[in-house]
């Protein structure tokens, strides 16, 4: 969704208080794509505080499905999301920090705003549980619902080397 703010950008002191749904179906960042399980509409309070000045105060919540760290498992996680700040449009292209890249012209892209929120919030870690297992990295079983009887203990590479020297010792 897109919200035109020409008129509030040319109206001093108006203020606008906006709900509209997102309309991306999942969270898209560095080729993954994360579905959302749950979305609520954005509700954007958009106000004029000087020439070409505007503050946005808003807020919106949802759940995205990451896979877990371990087991891959898809787990929802819930984001909420505050939007408070002030916006110089004035300085858009002068300033290449400016984060409002949200906004072109006199629209807010609603989808890119809250892909922009999420992106600051997105989880460093996902786990499944405190104490997920994890999967076999033989038989790619999910280890949570139980073991699958390989012999791991040659898959690390460190532990392999080590194996090898007490067989060479035997040898010797
Ligand atoms: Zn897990
Ligand atoms: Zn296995």
């Amino acid at each position: 969704m897109s919200i035109n703010i020409s008129e509030l950008i040319s109206t001093p002191f108006k203020e606008e208080t906006f709900e509209v749904p997102i309309d991306m179906e999942a969270y898209e960042s560095m080729g993954d794509k994360f579905p959302f399980r749950k979305k609520e509409n954005l509700v954007l309070t958009v106000s004029n505080i000087g020439t070409r000045k505007i503050h946005l105060k808003g807020h919106w919540q949802g759940e995205l499905g990451i896979p877990c760290d371990r087991c891959l498992e898809e787990v929802a996680v819930p984001l909420a999301v505050e939007i408070d700040e002030d916006i110089d449009l004035s300085s858009e292209d002068s300033d290449e920090d400016a984060d409002n890249s949200y906004i072109e012209e006199s629209n807010i892209d609603t989808d890119a705003l809250i892909n922009h929120e999420i992106l600051i919030r997105f989880p460093m870690k996902t786990l499944c549980r405190k104490n997920c297992k994890g999967i076999c990295l033989k038989c790619g079983k999910n280890l949570n619902l139980g073991e699958c009887g390989c012999d791991r203990t040659s898959l690390d590479p460190r532990m392999a080397a080590i194996q090898d020297i007490f067989k060479n010792f035997k040898e010797v």
